[in-house]
């Protein structure tokens, strides 16, 4: 014997009452089958609302119900031949009517009892399993209909009532027994009282309904037909990549359903759970895939979780107070006044100080439950022992599920770490001792993320996604976007790294798109997008709330530096390409550092000293090892080092400058770095990051340039400069008399650091630095007679994009 039941979505339309009768038939070939059917998907939600509708005296309710008759009607005749869907029809006819009537009574007297509820409710499963009971008929297939009802008995808890096992599997047993069809078709979700009221066992029953009727026949097999091909790894409509669980056990399955996923309604596995009756979850749309199969131990397998789900609309309630500390019988009140006024507790948890219990509660019971609670506690408040209670809500619980999770250490620990550094704070946490749930109370805002990253964390197969946020789209950005397409292949493949741009913005216009921005046409995307500022930009981003979250400015402006602080303080890391944050005011920058070390992101500036050279990574690394640095000399300007390499006299200095500009070397404005202001923040920075604490004054500068230059706009800073040919002239003239060469150079001695132009000999480090290199000489405690030099291309768009790039991966691998 199989039981079988669909589910609102298998009896949804014509269409899947077609599919769902083809199931049947294939298995009435070899099997007796009952088939319990659950009203059309969304057809109670709309009873309940004709209901409420009824109840605030408002007619409305007799659209709505001429709605459901609408929709039941049309799929009857889209079913049926002419004149084989007549006695349904009269059947959904003579219902709507009584449904009406039910409602004007309930519109009379403004009042919506849950005893009437349950009669309104009942129409949907009696109505949808007559129209399969009728489509079976029609191809052939015999069956006999039979009512619910009569069988599943409970008390009178209207809305969510008790079965009375001992009666409702006699009457099972003897109506199975005494009926001699091969096929039976079955309400689900209802059943009625010992005054033969009609009940409900709660939204999701019909899956219980046949899970009792499996039970009390001791069927072979319990299959839920639903929309899914089983249960999944995490709720699929959060998360794009979950997976299909082969096979799971009836404890896994309670505490999975329990905690959220809805798959299977958690009060069925008992009934099958104790008479050992496997459960095959499967999707009538697909019907030839496996789906899940739920029995007493499944397979062994490497995954330690089973999967990961999630309750909304939870409320917190905290009961604190020192009278609590040490008295016995606290809990026990706090628990009987919840149950007295039947207000289910999700989840407890209580500090061994015993200063305070936590218990979670679903939302809509959160006022009761403040009335109960304080009035239980009323003398020991007046008297000042306890708080009133504290009620919070917006919250979600979240939960990892897994029979595996009891032989391994270490998973909370990483659950933990991995909420954590997405920014997601943890109210409240309990782990029972049976260790197959560890269980978290979060901000509903942040549930989509926390299920994504966890999902992320420990069921993908290593790979990770991250949401790249990128602020200046000039000739850096757009070689940057231009690496992220290229290597998109590539970072997946090999570093299991799906890296998506997810925010796009230039100094006009802004645009976010969680789903990705297609790279191939950003350009036009963000041409059309929305104007925005960066503020907006970034109060956007935090609200969007994605998983492993980065953002990289690429700007030059201090504007964009502002939203650091706050991006930081949810967890986004920071890749500045940007040299303000780094070289502002001390203060300011050890801010940003200590801010992404307290929220567990990244602030990373690799680019802010010789563009892609790991100039900066590598200092932290030698101080992380103990190493202290010395002295630092470097020659950090691949604008200068470009124009003091190519000026030989030839040609005038400005119009080596304006080559440099047009090459794509210099900052957006090339005075920032001919006067030594670009090369003095660079040391600035390496200074700070090799432990001196140092600001921009502090910072010898001889300029070089004539005062004159820097007067004006950029267009006249390049006549000044044709003017001033002369004094260039002499300066190249001076060191060339002497065999010298023109070298700007930075350095750092002791905690003093200064820039300027110096003249070197052959003998010189620098000497032979060509192009626009850079170089960086440390010498170290370790590093003492031969410095550590790091020395290459030091600017240029494309590898200054790459060393942002190479802070994005960082970043994405921390
Ligand atoms: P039915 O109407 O067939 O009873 P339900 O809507 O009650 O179907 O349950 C199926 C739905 O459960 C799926 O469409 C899916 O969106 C949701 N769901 C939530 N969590 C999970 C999960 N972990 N695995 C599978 N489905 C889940
Ligand atoms: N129709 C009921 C509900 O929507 C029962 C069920 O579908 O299982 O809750
Ligand atoms: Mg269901």
């Amino acid at each position: 014997m199989k039981v079988m039941k669909f589910g609102g979505s298998s009896v949804g339309s014509a269409e899947a009452i077609e599919k769902t009768a083809a199931i049947i038939r294939q298995a009435g070939e070899t099997n007796t089958c009952a088939i319990v059917v659950s009203a059309m998907q969304g057809t109670t939600d709309s009873l309940i609302e004709a209901g409420r509708t009824a109840e605030s005296g408002d007619d409305g309710y007799i659209e709505i119900l001429s709605n459901i008759s609408e929709r039941h009607t049309d799929t009857i005749q889209r079913l049926f031949d002419n004149d084989a869907h007549t006695p349904v029809l009269d059947f959904v006819e003579t219902t709507v009517k009584e449904l009406e009537n039910l409602c004007e009574g309930v519109r009379l007297v403004r009042e919506l009892s849950t005893k009437t509820l349950d009669r309104i409710l009942s129409f949907g499963e009696i109505v949808a399993s007559r129209i399969v009971s009728a489509k079976l008929t029609g191809v052939g297939l015999e069956n006999t209909w039979k009512d619910s009802r009569m069988m599943i008995r409970t008390d009178s808890n209207h809305g969510s009532a008790t079965v009375d096992a001992t009666e409702t599997n006699g009457r099972i047993r003897s109506y199975f027994e005494t009926t001699a069809t091969k096929m039976h078709c079955l309400p689900g979700f209802i059943a009625s009282d010992a005054d033969g009221y009609t009940t409900t066992l709660g939204r999701g029953g019909s899956d219980y309904t046949a899970a009792i009727i499996a039970a009390a026949i001791d069927a072979d097999i319990l299959e839920i037909w639903t929309d899914v091909s089983g249960m999944m790894t995490a709720d699929p409509r959060f998360v794009r990549n979950a997976r299909q669980i082969s096979h799971i056990t009836y404890r896994e399955a309670m505490e999975l359903s329990h905690f959220g996923a809805k798959v299977i309604y958690p009060p069925t596995i008992q009934p099958v759970m104790a008479k050992g009756i496997p459960v095959m979850i499967k999707n009538t749309f697909e019907p030839d895939t496996q789906g899940t199969l739920i029995e007493s131990e499944s397979p062994p397998r490497a995954e330690m979780i089973r999967g990961i789900t999630s309750i909304d609309a939870v409320t917190v309630l905290s009961l604190e107070g020192s009278g609590m500390v040490g008295i016995p019988g606290f809990s026990k009140r706090l628990f009987d006044a919840l149950a007295r006024a039947s207000i289910n507790v999700i989840l407890i948890t209580q500090s061994s100080s015993e200063h305070s219990i936590c218990v979670a509660i679903e939302q809509r019971h959160a006022e009761m439950a403040k009335l109960v609670v304080d009035l239980e506690f009323e003398y020991e408040i007046t008297a000042g022992k306890i708080e009133p209670l504290g009620v919070e809500s917006g919250f979600s619980i979240l939960a990892l599920v897994g029979d595996n999770m009891k032989e391994h250490t270490g998973i909370s620990g990483r659950m933990f770490s991995t909420l954590g550094h997405n920014g997601v704070n943890i109210h409240a946490i309990a782990q029972g001792s049976s260790e197959r749930n560890i269980s978290a109370i979060i901000s509903s805002r942040d549930v989509r993320k926390a299920v994504n990253s966890l999902h992320e964390e420990f069921f993908s197969d290593g790979k990770k996604q991250i949401n790249v946020y990128i602020a200046g789209v000039g000739t850096v950005g757009n070689r940057l976007i231009e690496q992220l397409r290229s290597q998109h292949q590539h970072l997946l493949d090999d570093m299991r790294l799906n890296l998506r741009v997810v925010g796009l913005a230039n100094s006009k216009r802004a645009l976010l798109a969680a789903e990705g921005v297609d790279l191939d046409i950003y350009r036009e995307i963000l041409a059309e997008a929305d104007e925005m500022n960066i503020g907006e930009l970034a109060d956007k981003m935090i609200e969007l709330n994605l998983r492993n979250s980065i953002f990289v400015d690429i700007t030059a402006s201090s504007d964009v530096v502002e939203v650091y602080p706050k991006l930081l303080e949810r967890s986004v890391s920071v890749i500045a390409c940007n040299k303000i944050a780094a070289s502002s005011e001390f203060e300011k920058y050890r801010r940003l550092k200590d801010t992404a070390r307290e929220y567990d992101a990244n602030f990373f500036f690799e680019t802010n000293v010789g563009a892609g050279l790991p100039v900066i990574h590598t200092l932290a690394d030698l101080r992380r090892s103990g190493d202290r640095v010395n002295r630092i000399e470097a020659v950090l300007s691949g604008t200068l080092n470009f124009v003091f390499n190519n000026y030989d006299g030839s040609r005038p200095f400005s119009e080596v400058v304006r080559q440099a500009q047009a090459e794509g070397y210099t900052e957006p404005d090339p005075r920032l770095d001919l006067n030594g202001t670009d090369v003095a923040r660079k040391i600035l920075i390496l200074a700070r990051e090799a432990g001196y604490e140092l600001e921009m004054d502090d910072i010898e500068n001889t300029a070089f340039l004539p005062g004159a230059c820097m007067d004006g706009s950029v267009d006249d800073f390049y006549a000044e400069m044709s003017r001033q040919e002369g004094h260039f002239r002499s300066l190249l003239e001076d060191a060339g008399a002497k065999g010298l060469k023109l070298k700007y150079i930075a350095s750092l001695d002791d905690g003093r650091a200064s820039v300027g132009l110096q003249s070197i000999g052959q003998e010189h480090n620098f000497a032979n630095l060509s192009g626009k290199d850079n170089a960086v000489l440390f010498y170290t405690n370790r590093y003492s007679d031969q410095p550590l030099v790091i020395k290459g291309a030091g600017a240029g768009a494309d590898v200054t994009a790459a060393g942002v790039f190479a802070d994005i991966i960082r970043a994405s691998r921390a």
